[in-house]
């Protein structure tokens, strides 16, 4: 039976609608009793209570026509569908919707991987190709590429993008690097952005433009439209890698290593997604808590000491790699060496010194996109049914930025109880400033604590000029909240584009506080 309906249908025409999927897609391919197979699309690391974000069913199409046949009859009914490519955004919501009584639409089954272009470095791929399966079809097929995949790989390479995800390689920002889409609006209309709209194009995955306005970014953290396909630019196999750790020892050293940091990227010397990761975000991948202290409280300052020195870690531990010939990798490791050797404590390691060391191996795996699922042992970290929600304020790549939302983030975990679990990604000039929180979902009180811990950091980040660049499904609307410049103009213009696209409200309600016309006085 459906969980909660929304108020518009009755049981009956929920069934009727469901029924009417059951027909397009075959009945294997719908869950709609509650179950194990239902409970699968709930959000294994949800701060809320189970029931919170539970569809009350999932239908699996496999292909365009299908999905033209399930929006017709969601658009009679008035379901609301929730679209998924892999479903493993986990610590952002996974495949869960914004409320029960929502049907997921789970694109798993169009996972066909319908071109890897070896010259140009390139692949177009359907919504439920995951990295480790395209990552496993180059390495058969014996092309010279490398994929840029999320941390962990079971996630697909169509989804990670359109959150705005991103990953260790220099073709570590997937939007940047994804070329062309085709997309399914709400009223079954199909579409395809940029080159791809010129009937005969060569060029779809070539150039990210067409002709006219550039409508992609639309479709990412939206719910203006279901993308069937999309291309993503591959990287070609440069002639050499060389990754290298250093570590540091001293909290404040943060801010000289931001300060070094950037313009070795401004300038393009490292050129991957470079990495300033705190002590307990390496330690989570290899140890528990418990080994070092109460399991249920934050560490005390003198077990970081002792995890230092039983691993051979900083309180920072930078991680970034040099990619091409050996002569220009040995010239630019120079400038590299004296910028961020230069900060008192730092150690040098390469991969001589520290193989077998799981934190170290992941990352030289991502940092040449090859999928794996090593940062998921971080969730063992805390007893019980260990979990994250993700905070992720953007930074200026800027030491006096870095500090201070550090010690923002860190005064307020411990304050409720948590650890500062975190890490800087600095894509080119910003910083994704990433706080791990981690909890033990099985405990009601810490699930509460999370929520109010996350609540106060947006309202505290926002009020520094800090905004999130994603988020768990429990504060989508909060969030949208702080982008609220001019009287709020974006939001407005997010809802008059959800109206004139979705009219019936049947895509995804909620995602990213966009809520349809109907639902919008209930819920925001
Ligand atoms: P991943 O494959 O990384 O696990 P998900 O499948 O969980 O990602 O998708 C993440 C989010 O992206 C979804 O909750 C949904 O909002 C959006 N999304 C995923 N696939 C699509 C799609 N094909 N079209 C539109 N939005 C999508």
């Amino acid at each position: 039976m459906p969980q909660a309906l929304p108020t518009w249908l009755t049981p009956q025409q929920f069934f009727q609608a469901v029924e009417e999927m059951r027909a397009v897609v075959g009945k294997e391919w719908v869950v709609s009793e509650d179950g194990p197979a239902l409970r699968s699309y709930r959000d294994a690391f949800s701060p809320e209570d189970d029931d919170v974000f539970l569809p009350s069913a999932a239908v699996a199409p496999d292909g365009v026509e299908q999905i033209q046949k399930i929006l017709k009859i969601a658009n009679d009914y008035r379901v609301p569908l929730w679209t998924i490519s892999s479903g493993k955004n986990f610590a952002y919501g996974g495949p869960a919707p914004r409320k029960a009584g929502h049907v997921v639409l789970d694109l798993k089954r169009m996972n066909r991987i319908l071109e890897v272009n070896e010259e140009f470095g390139y692949a177009l791929v359907e919504p439920g190709v995951t990295y480790f399966q395209l990552y496993e079809y180059i390495q058969k097929k014996g092309y010279k590429l490398w994929i840029d995949c999320a941390a962990p790989g079971w996630g697909s390479v169509l989804g990670n993008t359109l959150e705005h995800g991103v990953g260790y390689t220099p073709y570590g920002d997937h939007y940047m690097m994804h070329c062309g889409m085709e997309v399914v609006l709400a009223d079954g209309t199909l579409l395809r952005t940029g080159q791809g709209s010129l009937p005969g194009t060569q060029c779809w995955q070539l150039f990210q433009y067409g002709f006219g306005p550039v409508l992609d970014g639309i479709f990412t953290q939206s719910n203006f439209g279901i993308v069937t396909k999309m291309g993503i630019w591959l990287m070609p196999e440069p002639p050499g890698y060389m990754p290298f750790m250093i570590t540091y020892e001293r909290e404040e050293d943060l801010h000289a290593i931001t300060e070094a940091v950037r313009p070795l990227k401004v300038n393009m010397l490292i050129p991957n997604g470079a990495f300033t990761v705190g002590l307990l975000w390496e330690a989570s991948i290899k140890t528990t808590r418990a080994q070092y202290g109460d399991p249920k409280k934050p560490l005390p300052e003198s077990a970081m000491k002792k995890i230092m020195a039983d691993h051979k870690l900083g309180m920072w531990n930078f991680y970034a790699a040099l990619y091409g010939p050996k002569p220009m990798m040995d010239n630019t490791f120079k400038v590299v060496r004296d910028a961020l050797g230069a900060i008192p404590g730092a150690k040098f390691y390469f991969d001589e010194d520290r193989k077998g060391d799981p934190s170290w191996d992941y990352r030289v795996k991502l940092m040449r996109g090859i999928p794996n699922m090593t940062e998921f042992n971080m969730s063992n970290w805390v007893p019980g049914a260990g979990a994250h929600v993700d905070f992720s304020p953007i930074s200026p790549t800027r030491g006096d930025d870095a500090m201070r939302q550090y010690q923002m983030i860190k005064t307020r975990a411990n304050e409720h109880g948590f650890d500062y679990i975190g890490e800087f990604a600095v894509g080119w000039r910003d910083m994704h400033h990433v706080f791990s929180l981690t909890f033990d979902r099985s405990d009601a009180d810490e699930r509460r604590r999370a929520r109010e811990l996350f609540n106060v950091l947006i309202d505290e980040a926002a009020q520094a000029g800090y905004g999130e660049y994603r988020t768990h499904l429990a504060f989508m609307d909060k969030i949208a909240g702080t982008y609220n410049w001019n009287d709020g103009a974006l939001w407005k213009l997010h809802h008059r584009l959800k109206d004139a696209l979705d009219p019936n409200g049947i895509l995804a309600p909620g995602k990213m506080g966009i809520w349809p016309q109907h639902m919008r006085e209930e819920n925001v």
